[in-house]
């Protein structure tokens, strides 16, 4: 399925609902997560709904590979220096909560709320 009519990710690509968006491209979309948990923490996905990394397959390969290199690009533009924490949580025992795969990129000073 490329866009789940239920999915809250998905509504937020297709802007129906508002993101504080840090950067898009055709196929990624970063924002900056609600709750953050560390002074920043954006939120990476892949455009094209898909789960969770648990349903991943070689045809999203490249999209994840894309989101994975672009993450210290950003952190960099967000003026995170010190190093930074990337989580994709997969599943129930995973703690993931949205059902639309999403990596978890944050940095800045400790201590953090989180993580
Ligand atoms: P998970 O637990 O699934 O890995 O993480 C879901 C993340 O999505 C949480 O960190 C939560 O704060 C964030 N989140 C949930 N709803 C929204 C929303 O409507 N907008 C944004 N920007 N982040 C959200
Ligand atoms: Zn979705």
């Amino acid at each position: 399925m490329s866009h789940d009519p239920h999915c809250l990710f998905c509504k937020i690509v297709a802007g129906q609902i508002p993101s504080r968006k840090v950067y898009e491209d055709e196929h990624i979309l970063a924002f900056h997560d609600i709750h953050p948990w560390a002074p920043v923490h954006i939120l990476l996905i892949p455009k094209l709904h898909l789960s969770s990394l648990a349903e991943a397959t070689e045809a999203h390969a490249e999209v994840l590979g894309r989101m994975t290199v672009l993450a210290p690009k950003l952190m960099r533009e967000l003026g995170v220096t010190n190093g930074f924490r990337t989580v994709i949580n997969t599943g129930a025992d995973g703690g993931q909560e949205v059902y639309h795969l999403h990596m978890h990129v944050m940095g800045g000073p400790r201590p953090w709320a989180k993580g």
